[in-house]
Formats: C-alpha cells, sequence, structure tokens
C-alpha cells in the first residue's frame, strides 16, 4: 500500500483545534475583517506562534484567573492590521499577541499584572489599553526582534 503523506498545499487549516481553554477560531475570529471581506486566515507559522502564546501565557493566565477570559483580537493579517488602524510592526500580525477582555475589568487587569510579576512567565508587552470607555489587555509574548522585554505599562489609544 502506498501511503503518501498528503501534499502540503491539500492540508486544511483545522479551526476547530483547541488548545486547553481558547479555540483557534476564538483567534481568528474578526468582525472588523468580516465586515470588510477581509480574508484573516493564518499561515501554520502563525498557528504554531498561537499555540505557543497559548501553551506558555494565556492557558496558564486563564487556568490561575478561574473565570472566562474573550479573545477581542489574535490574529491579524496584513489587510486586517491595517484596517484597525495597527503598528506596522504589531504582534498580531505574527500571531504572538491577544487582545483580552474578562467581566470585572478591573479586577482582571489587576489579576494579569500580578500573574505576570509572580508566575515567571516570559513575555514581551502587556499593554492595558483604554479606547473611550473600552478597555482590554493586550499580551505579547515575543518582539519582532524576538525578544521579550517584560514590559507592563497602560496605553489611551
Ligand atoms: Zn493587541
Amino acid at each position: 500500500m502506498n501511503l503518501k503523506r498528503p501534499h502540503k498545499a491539500n492540508r486544511t487549516m483545522d479551526q476547530n483545534r483547541t488548545f486547553k481553554y481558547f479555540t483557534l477560531a476564538e483567534f481568528l475570529k474578526s468582525r472588523k475583517a468580516s465586515e470588510l471581506g477581509i480574508d484573516n486566515t493564518p499561515s501554520f507559522e502563525v498557528v504554531e506562534h498561537l499555540a505557543t502564546l497559548t501553551g506558555q501565557i494565556l492557558d496558564p493566565l486563564r487556568a490561575a484567573y478561574g473565570k472566562p477570559i474573550t479573545v477581542t483580537s489574535g490574529y491579524r493579517s496584513p489587510a486586517l492590521n491595517k484596517a484597525v488602524k495597527g503598528v506596522a510592526n504589531s504582534a498580531h500580525l505574527r500571531g504572538d499577541a491577544a487582545d483580552l477582555q474578562a467581566k470585572d475589568m478591573a479586577g482582571f487587569k489587576a489579576f494579569v499584572v500580578r500573574w505576570l510579576k509572580s508566575s515567571g512567565a516570559r513575555f514581551d508587552q502587556c499593554i492595558l489599553e483604554r479606547s473611550g470607555k473600552d478597555e482590554w489587555v493586550h499580551i505579547g509574548i515575543y518582539s519582532s526582534t524576538g525578544s521579550q522585554r517584560g514590559e507592563i505599562k497602560s496605553m489611551n489609544v
């Protein structure tokens, strides 16, 4: 019997892939992309980056927090990043970052900062972001140069 491995181009993205607490689909969905008809399909490399981000930071954070965490922005294709006016070298372009929300944002923000400082998790940036009444926590695992600065800051966008 000829057991040929499937050709790379024929592999399909399994959007039902699940990490411990998150699904790949949560990192890919975007209201903006749907509105504008932007393709937000990641490369396999991006999916591996998302798996690393989740395995090393998001799953342990979620386990420690013990309550639901929503991903409001995960992967952004170049077209989507432009549409949401993301910075040119955004970690979202590489699948190296996620924006998170929880029901109690004040408590969640304080928890994330405490957890990052005490868990020993390696990360690049944690940005407590606010735009009007909307707020979220951005966590990036690597910078565009692959560094992990362990930076925590607040930003109005
Ligand atoms: Zn972000």
